[in-house]
């Protein structure tokens, strides 16, 4: 009941945009608490280090317009809601997991600017290293986008679109509508006690739990129906590609096909899981017709990956995380799609093969392993795996020669000492 609570405080305090999840990822399976601090990979390079300093992340004052909405009275339920948006969006500033890179806040900061027109000025963009399909826009202007969406997106267009749609859920203030919903169905009284629970601290800016909760408080279908078309609208208006948004809902019911977990894989049979949210099979019949007539418009594909492709091998990293691997496999399939990046794809699938344990999974990850090291982008780490399994293996001197590669590569790595012992060892201790 705690953790409901939580999550239904959760999902007032940031209304609850969670678009994948609400129609793919569903409720099976809780996210694990994503800090990143819980999975360090063994003697990993840190991949994530906290900075010193908590700021902000990097907003071009000069070119902000000023708010197109003022402020709600405080002791109005709007007031209220951009209340605890604000307590969100406080948690949201410290948080470890913020990507601060200004370039890469520059970047989707301009493309939701460009779906945004006159609402540009209300958004305070957060990018967050979470493994979730997930973007949200608060009443207070506050905008998520995790990393998990960063990663599906696959051009400039389809993030426009999905950016669109949480303007869109914005602009018609759906947050306030489900509020007022959920208050007729529960009863003032236990709305007020619900939040009253969770408002200690570190529970309301606790939107880790809130894909799984978005079918509590989830938008209702024709607000989501609604996003779909504003987030189209706004894409193409400024001048993006018009197939990208069932494109990418596509893509994502593709990916839960993927998925390990068979609860996961059914759910898109399963109608009840969807009781509060459309269909996606729905969503993308609407958003196809749509487009069905429309030609032109760009999907700025490789500006999109060039401002993403520093941060693949952190986010994949994170990913991981999910132990949903056939998810991730998925993904990498989709990143690999056009030949990019194949040093870091390589070194992930390795990274499943070593990590799933299976039968013949030890071969498959030396194989992706060796693949990768012919990439100039293959992360440090790959002879780092190597340098392991040639020491199981008892070829001790290739052992040493990968090791001594790795240490080469990342020179900073956390692991120096650990590994340098052990290089000693097997080459001056060996005789
Ligand atoms: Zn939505």
């Amino acid at each position: 009941m705690k953790r409901l609570a939580a999550a239904m405080v959760a999902a007032l305090a940031v209304t609850t945009a969670a678009i994948a999840q609400e129609s793919v990822q569903g409720e099976q399976i809780p996210p694990p608490a994503a800090t990143t601090q819980d999975y360090p990979a063994d003697g990993e390079p840190a991949q994530q280090a906290a900075p010193d300093a908590i700021a902000p992340p990097a907003q071009p004052a000069q070119t902000i317009p000023p708010p197109s909405r003022p402020r709600p009275e405080i002791n109005t339920d709007e007031g209220g809601l951009w209340g605890m948006s604000d307590r969100a969006e406080q948690e949201a500033r410290n948080s470890g997991q913020l990507e601060r890179d200004p370039a890469l806040n520059a970047y989707v900061r301009e493309v939701a600017c460009r779906v945004a027109s006159d609402a540009c000025g209300d958004i305070r963009l957060y990018v967050m290293n979470r493994p979730y399909f997930n973007a949200s826009m608060a009443p207070n202007g506050y905008m998520e986008v995790w990393s998990g969406l960063l990663l599906r997106v696959e051009d400039e267009a389809q993030l426009a679109f999905v950016l669109g749609h949480e303007i869109g859920h914005y602009r018609e203030r759906h947050a306030l509508a489900m509020l007022r919903a959920v208050r007729g169905r529960a009863g003032a009284a236990m709305v007020f006690s619900i939040i009253a629970a969770g408002a200690g601290v570190g529970i309301v800016g606790d939107i880790v739990y809130l894909g799984t909760i978005a079918s509590v408080f989830g938008f209702s279908r024709e607000n989501e129906s609604q996003a779909d078309m504003l987030g189209y609208d706004h894409a193409v208006a400024a001048r993006y590609d018009p197939h990208a948004g069932h494109m990418l809902w596509s893509s994502l019911l593709q990916e839960t096909q993927a998925s390990d977990n068979p609860d996961v894989r059914r759910q898109e049979t399963r109608a009840s899981i969807f009781r509060t949210h459309p269909l996606s099979a729905d969503r993308i019949e609407a958003l196809t017709a749509r487009a069905a007539q429309a030609t032109g418009g760009e999907t700025q594909r490789a500006r999109y990956r060039a401002a993403i492709r520093p941060f693949l091998d952190s986010w994949l990293r994170s990913d991981l995380r999910r132990r949903d691997y056939g998810q991730t496999w998925f993904l990498l399939d989709r990143l690999a799609a056009a030949g990019e990046d194949l040093g870091v794809v390589e070194y992930y699938r390795g990274e499943i093969n070593r990590l799933r344990r299976g039968d013949g999974d030890r071969e498959r990850a030396f194989q992706h392993y060796t693949n990768a090291i012919a990439y100039p982008d293959a992360p440090a780490a790959t002879w780092r795996e190597l340098g392991d399994l040639a020491l199981r293996d008892g070829r001790n001197a290739e052992a040493v020669e990968q090791f001594t590669a790795y240490l080469a590569r990342a020179p900073q790595a956390v692991d120096r000492a650990l590994i340098e012992a052990r290089i000693q060892q097997l080459s001056g201790g060996g005789q």
